[in-house]
């Protein structure tokens, strides 16, 4: 009898149940990178993937690797990532996914804080890591020949780490609650903090995010995360596209909308995942060229930032699905998605366009709730809290650090982000805390704004931020791109919002820019535009 007295098997849940289970059942699904070369695709399929995976596991025992040591990874969405992303795990190593649009200062930091003891590296990626190699206490670095060219030999040449694999590798002393994989937020504020999946973590992630009500990925669907590789494991895609036996696609480093398009059609992508930046872009291509491209149906899971409303309307009239969802670093990431529940299909089209606006409720094993100074706050949609979170992918501490603020009382993550819940259990992020703008006292929200604004046929992106006011304490102040050719005025733009917003919440300046900031995960810098127009208004 077990323990507590079950009698089930006591059955690891462990990156290998993933590969195997893969390799056995969709040894013959496709796997699909660009190359460097744009035109120039590599195909195989999971069972040589999975087979590389393990040779790479092996290689890295042979060098002496410890279980739960870091390897780290500098490395484009493509064929070679997957590998380490099984291999490194499977050697019972830790995937360190690096942000390679970090500062070069904060790539030092973040390798020895995590102290990778090896590194991989895509070729095209050495001049970023050439000016740095003697900072970056490693043992060796592990060159990952990205454009097929040959390693140079002061590299330790990636197909030649291969080739010392044999067959023989090693089974590790599974525990589910070992470390898989660690990522670094991003850290707009103070240092990147790590935080470390364990594979309970990483396989329930899994689990969950396949589910039809979740990011519904099954062995229908062909999919392409643009989301980075190094960004939150491009929220899990690779590991649940294995899983389900999914044909997978991945655009290498190539992520104009022109590419990504060329590649949804030559490949007939039905699942792909990114940041709103990207399909802004890639939005306004389809309205300009709607018969160009022959691409079916798709499902685009957009999250890490506010998806507008509009982006969502307007991928409809290409037939195309936009599914919003919310998520964090900090929780691997997947926390809510929007979907239209059953019961509420038959609301009208402004109702479910709403709720599909909203970051969406819970996924399965994860609880959310909002809490204000006073306490928890109901779901009435009406009252705005700070989203707290719970559940078995989300962090309880950070990478060396004992204890953590983000952690209240009683157990739950504070997310730093500012939302409503609904009766119906959706939740809708108003604002990062740090983002909130508060003029005369009361609280404006720079998301509703910018929404809003990128609603406009004119308007191709959005930035409000906060800016200092004598009278009013702060006032929002908006930054905006326009499409190509739109005739726009700071009129046009404040009739707009008039109609919408109440007048004190709508911005005092519009200023036109040729691009906004962007973070290292490809969100709004809106720390930068703070910082260029904080003496706007006196
Ligand atoms: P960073 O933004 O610092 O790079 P993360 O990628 O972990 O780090 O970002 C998490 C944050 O991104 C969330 O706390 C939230 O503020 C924002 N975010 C993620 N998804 C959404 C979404 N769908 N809508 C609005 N904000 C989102």
């Amino acid at each position: 009898m077990g323990m507590n007295g079950s009698t089930m098997m006591n059955e690891k849940l462990v990156i290998k149940k993933i590969a195997d289970h893969a390799r056995r059942l969709y040894g013959a699904v496709e796997i699909v990178s660009r190359l460097s070369d744009p035109d120039a695709y590599h195909r195989y399929t999971v069972r040589e993937m999975i087979g590389r995976a393990y040779a790479l596991a092996e290689a890295l025992q042979k060098l002496g690797l410890r279980q739960g040591e870091r390897v780290g990874t500098m490395m484009w969405n493509h064929y070679g990532h997957l590998e380490a992303y099984f291999g490194i795990p499977l050697s019972g190593g830790v995937l360190h996914t690096i942000n390679l649009r970090l500062h070069p200062d904060e790539i030092v930091y973040i390798v020895n804080h995590a102290e990778d003891r090896w590194l991989i590296v895509d070729d095209v990626l050495l001049p970023l890591i050439e000016p740095i190699r003697e900072r970056l206490n490693v043992e060796a670095i592990v060159v990952f020949p990205y454009t097929g060219s040959p390693v140079h030999p002061s590299y330790v040449s990636y197909e030649t780490l291969l080739a010392t694999s044999d067959g023989n590798y090693r089974e590790v002393a599974w525990d589910e609650y070992a470390p898989l994989g660690m990522c670094y937020t991003s850290g707009t504020t103070g240092r990147p903090k790590g935080v470390v999946y364990s594979h309970r973590a990483i396989l329930l992630h899994s689990l969950v995010s396949a589910l039809p009500g979740a990011l519904d990925v099954s062995d229908r669907d062909t999919v392409t995360p643009v989301v980075p590789m190094f960004h939150v494991n491009a929220w899990g895609l690779p590991f649940t596209a294995t899983l389900l036996g999914a044909k997978q696609v991945y655009p290498g480093a190539h992520l104009s909308p022109e590419r990504l398009l060329e590649l949804y059609e030559a490949e007939q992508v039905t699942v792909t995942a990114g940041v709103p930046t990207i399909w802004l872009g890639i939005l306004q291509l389809l309205d300009k060229h709607p018969d160009r491209y022959r691409i079916p149906r798709m499902r685009m899971i957009v999250g890490g930032a506010a998806a507008p409303e509009g982006l969502i309307r307007g991928f409809d009239r290409h037939g195309h699905q936009v599914i919003h969802a919310w998520g964090m670093t900090e929780t691997a990431p997947l926390g809510t998605v929007s979907q239209i529940k059953q019961t509420l299909i038959t609301r009208s089209e402004e109702e479910r366009y709403a709720w599909r606006a909203k970051q969406g409720y819970a996924v399965p094993l994860i609880d959310v709730r909002i809490r204000g100074p006073e306490g928890v706050l109901p779901w009435d949609g009406k009252s705005a809290g700070e989203l707290e979170i719970r559940g078995p992918w989300v962090t309880e501490r950070y990478f060396k650090q004992d204890e953590t603020e983000a952690i209240s009382e009683d157990g739950w993550f504070k997310t730093g982000d500012v939302a409503t819940i609904d009766a119906e259990g959706y939740v809708k992020i108003t604002d990062r805390i740090k983002d909130l703008i508060k003029s005369g006292g009361e609280w404006i929200s720079s998301v509703d704004l910018e929404n809003a604004l990128m609603s406009h046929p004119g308007v191709l992106e959005a930035a409000v931020i906060a800016v200092p006011h004598e009278k009013w304490g702060e006032r929002p102040l908006a930054v905006v791109v326009k499409k190509d050719g739109a005739a726009l005025t700071e009129a046009t733009l404040e009739d707009f919002l008039r109609e919408r917003f109440a007048k004190w919440w709508l911005p005092d300046a519009y200023v036109f820019v040729e691009s906004i900031p962007r973070t290292a995960s490809g969100k709004f810098l809106k720390t930068a535009l703070r910082e260029t127009y904080k003496n706007w208004y006196g």
